[in-house]
């Protein structure tokens, strides 16, 4: 866990290719890239390239339904491509309880092996 802030992130260096990552899909709203601890063989972190405030879920107003939206959609769009169509997880973990780490909102996409559930 770490502390809530609206504080640019490592997905900010990740969007402007300061850092490396293992992009998978990327349009002119959105990046998906591959985890960097990932919990299951496919594990892809999908994050708006803007964050206006959207450090969580929580903290969503109104203006942010239409990414939250595409984040959704770019998560099925890129578990067809990884070719999960048996079946796959979409995880937003959201503050301190949730175990969110990084506060710029991200969609975990996760798959590729067989899932629990409840969670824990
Ligand atoms: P959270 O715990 O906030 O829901 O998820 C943050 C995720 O970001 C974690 O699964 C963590 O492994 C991943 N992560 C943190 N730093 C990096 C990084 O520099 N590169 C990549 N690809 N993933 C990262």
């Amino acid at each position: 866990a770490a502390v809530p802030s609206d504080s640019p992130t490592i997905f900010d260096k990740i969007i402007n290719k300061e850092i490396p990552s293992n992009v998978v899909y990327e349009d002119d709203k959105v990046l998906a890239f591959r985890d960097i601890a990932p919990q299951a063989p496919t594990h892809i972190l999908i994050i708006p390239k803007v964050k206006d405030g959207l450090t969580g879920l929580s903290k969503a107003e109104e203006r942010h339904c239409e990414i939250l939206g595409q984040l959704l959609y770019t998560a099925k769009l890129v578990a067809k491509q990884e070719g999960l169509e048996d079946g796959f997880r979409v995880v937003i973990n959201d503050g301190p309880k949730g175990c969110q780490s990084v506060y710029h909102i991200h969609v975990h996409l996760i798959g590729g092996r067989q899932m629990n559930w409840p969670p824990g």
